[in-house]
């Protein structure tokens, strides 16, 4: 026996499907989706350092699929694409099954007349926390530039430094940034940068730059701090301890993700609120993190997480064991990635902070955004859909050019985690 599958109502039928590739600024990859009526949704399928891979993941393998599909089964296309291909998880594949779904979504609030965050159950809250990033080579030059994030609207700041014997270090921009962190660590450049570590002098020497951070700015400023994935679990467990006195929001990827009883070591050496997961694409890689309470916040983001539909999943697991959410939100989030979070941001119970690092001037020529930014918090706004819109002329400016996020090497020339 078959079931027959009704049939679609003509108008929400996919008529097509476009994959974009732009760099205002840097690469972006974006899926543009349209009905037969003509409503079009956007989704974000950039993937840092990867981009092309994503889009011929697109282009090659799931746009075929969607046409003469109905844009209103989102689940069923979700799990289509997810158990479809046999091939599951992974960044390309769950960064393509996000821009699906972010476009489906922005299609049925577009139909609905409604900003998405209102599909989602409606706003839990007047406004979003947000943090802003603040970097320096010395302690002169991150005081100054905490400042001037406190003088964009930041009410929450991540602080990185530079470290004394380390040449060029994740985080810091090689000249000092005017106001506004520029930061961008993937380089235009036909093969990549490398950088160098060195743990031992970074264990030394980053507890005195929070210290001295926390006595300049009093106790209330929630203060931030990411490891980017080079500590072992007995190394990330020393890290914890030592900066206990200076009461971080979060610890940020203390050690890599891949081994989740790593982080056990580190849960039971120290109180500092760990924050992991920017990498991690699927609600099965972060079972046993959740299950066992190893971290405190999810960083995953909609774009690479499967979208709205399998951040979602996370974020409900991440409830049931009192984990709060963080959404990366660096400048390879694209405005609709971004704003995908944001909506869901505003919906969601368990929300902590979002991260967010302001785009160019130059990506806001190609995408259009309805987002409110005020008193140290955001709001995606009243739009209905996601409130993006892409400018195909100004997009067809700023051709795609390669770009690699750097790699990283010991003093010895060893191959270290980026
Ligand atoms: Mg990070």
């Amino acid at each position: 026996m078959t079931l027959d599958q009704p049939a679609p109502s003509r108008g929400t039928t996919i008529r097509s499907a476009e994959v974009l590739v732009t760099s205002p600024g840097r690469n972006f990859v974006t899926l543009r989706i349209t009905t037969q009526d003509g409503v079009v949704g956007l989704g974000d399928a950039t993937l840092n350092g990867r981009e092309l891979a994503v889009a011929s993941y697109l282009q090659d393998h799931v746009v075929p699929m969607l046409i003469g599909r109905d844009a209103h089964r989102i689940e069923d296309t979700w799990q289509m694409l997810h158990r479809g291909a046999y091939w599951r998880r992974g960044p390309v594949t769950m960064c393509a099954i996000a821009a699906v779904d972010v476009a489906l979504w922005d299609i049925k609030a577009r139909i609905a007349g409604l900003p998405l965050y209102q599909l989602l159950g409606g706003a839990s809250r007047e406004g979003i926390m947000a943090y802003g990033h603040a970097s320096g080579r010395d302690l002169p030059e991150l005081m100054d530039s905490i400042r001037a994030q406190q003088a964009a609207g930041f009410r929450s700041i991540r602080v990185q430094s530079s470290v004394p014997g380390v040449d060029k270090i994740y985080g810091v921009p090689a000249a000092p940034s005017s106001g506004t962190y520029d930061y961008e660590p993937a380089q235009r450049a036909p093969l990549p940068v490398e950088e160098d570590w060195d743990t031992r002098a970074y264990l030394r020497h980053l507890p005195q730059v929070l210290e001295a951070v926390r006595n300049e700015f009093g106790p209330e400023l929630p203060l931030l701090h990411d490891a980017h994935h080079r500590l072992t679990p007995n190394e990330a467990a020393r890290l914890g301890r030592a900066v206990e006195p200076f009461d971080l929001f979060w610890l940020e990827d203390c050690t890599p993700a891949d081994n989740p009883e790593g982080l056990r070591l580190v849960r039971q050496s120290t109180t500092t609120p760990l924050a992991i997961g920017e990498v991690l694409t699927s609600v099965w890689d972060y079972r046993q993190l959740l299950s066992e309470q190893l971290i405190d916040y999810v960083r995953s983001s909609v774009t690479h997480a499967g979208g709205i539909t399998g951040l979602r999943r996370i974020v409900d697991l991440a409830a049931l064991h009192q984990v709060r959410t963080g959404f990366h939100g660096p400048t390879d989030i694209s405005p609709v990635g971004m704003a995908a979070a944001l909506h869901l941001d505003l919906a969601i119970h368990n929300l902590g902070i979002q991260e967010y690092m302001q785009h160019s001037a130059l990506t806001g020529e190609v995408f259009g955004q309805s987002f409110r930014w005020s008193g140290g918090l955001l709001h995606p706004g009243e739009e209905p859909g996601l409130g993006v819109t892409y400018d195909d002329d100004a997009a067809a400016r700023h051709p795609y050019s390669p770009a690699y996020l750097p790699l990283n090497r010991l003093k010895d020339g060893t191959i270290h985690d980026w």
